[in-house]
């Protein structure tokens, strides 16, 4: 394969965020009337009476936000639908839009696992439950592979506000799960990342001591400044506060080829930025400094905007070029933890 059979490589998408409201909604009242599995029926009766019709589901999930941690609320929404018995419904249309309507030759998918069991089981057991998950999405992917064809591997993301034993726990499990599992991730509120900074940075230099490929969300906000973490890792979930305002840094991430994973819509819902010029320096200094910039959706259903969309927005708004937006695409497959293919460069003539 070739990426040219297809275009894109998503490297930044989570799982709370990538299934449709609309597909969300069609789930809770399937569960309404099916009632085999009484939790889940249980369940969706809750969510359809607040949200009694679809558009104020919709609105609740997707509405703008003036912070990271109110943007993150929404995931505590979706997660509680996300459990095991319902991924396989979820993966397979979240697979299928990204196929029919993203042209995606390879995803990355990433979550939480912890977040997807039942709260407070004892640490061995969530370990089991987590396994199950992980297994299920994969062999999920597996059979929805046939129609869609996507090169599919897994992230596992700690949580800045889980304790270092938990956090722990998902490492090792990415490391059980080595062939369903491509790399750990750190993301959750700011706040939290400080009040736990030595803990996350101790697992992290674990996962990367142990041969796990690391991302971590860093340097998205303003509050974002998390300069230790950048040693331990291969990509940096956003980034963009690096060249905005902390250039000093630069050196060392060219040093370390780290790639950015840019996901311009978040940063409008997050209040991060209100315009697309203040991006302009981001791919500026980057490509100054010959660092990779890879752009991805991270939360796209929540955004409506899929990912060639993000691309063509960043290409009228004046914030790359085709050039520069062919150089985006390609470092999407070069900085991936999985591709098994090549990478087309006959798009390089634009
Ligand atoms: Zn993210």
């Amino acid at each position: 394969m070739t990426s040219s059979d297809r275009n894109y490589a998503e490297l930044h998408l989570h799982l709370g965020g990538a299934v449709l409201p609309r597909i969300l909604y069609s789930y809770l009242q399937r569960r309404k009337v099916d009632k085999s599995n009484l939790g889940a029926h249980e369940l969706a009766l809750s969510y359809l009476r607040k949200y009694p019709v679809y558009e104020k589901f919709e609105r609740r999930l997707t509405r703008p936000c003036d912070t990271l941690t109110k943007y993150l609320e929404a995931h505590k929404i979706v997660e509680p639908l996300q459990k095991q018995e319902a991924l396989p419904y979820f993966i397979y249309r979240l697979l299928r839009g990204a196929f029919v309507f993203e042209n995606i030759a390879y995803l990355e998918l990433r979550y939480n696992p912890y977040f997807r069991i039942p709260k407070g089981l004892p640490l061995s057991e969530a370990r089991n439950q987590m396994q199950e998950v992980i297994q299920t999405v994969a062999l999920s992917a597996q059979a929805a592979h046939k129609e869609f064809p996507i090169v599919f591997t897994q992230i596992l993301c700690m949580d800045s506000r889980l304790p270092r034993e938990t956090n722990r726990m998902i490492v090792e499990v990415a490391l059980e799960m080595k062939d369903e599992v491509c790399a750990v991730d750190i993301a959750g509120p700011d706040e939290a990342y400080r009040e736990n900074e030595e803990a996350i940075l101790d697992n992290l230099k674990f996962a990367k001591e142990s041969g796990l490929k690391t991302t971590g969300h860093c340097f998205e906000t303003a509050d974002g400044y998390f300069p230790k973490m950048l040693e331990f890792l291969d990509r940096i979930g956003h980034g963009i506060q690096i060249p905005l305002k902390h250039p000093k840094l630069l050196t060392q991430v060219a040093k370390n080829k780290q790639c950015l994973e840019v996901c311009p819509t978040t940063y409008f819902r997050t209040g991060t930025i209100k315009s697309y010029n203040e991006l302009k320096p981001v791919f500026g200094h980057c490509f100054d400094m010959g660092i990779d910039i890879t752009i991805c959706t991270d939360n796209s259903a929540f955004h409506g905007v899929r990912l060639p969309l993000e691309y063509e927005r960043l290409l009228t708004h004046g914030v790359l070029d085709f050039r520069q937006m062919e150089k985006c695409r390609e470092a999407g497959f070069r900085h991936a933890f999985r591709w098994p293919g090549q990478i087309d460069q006959r798009r390089g003539a634009l």
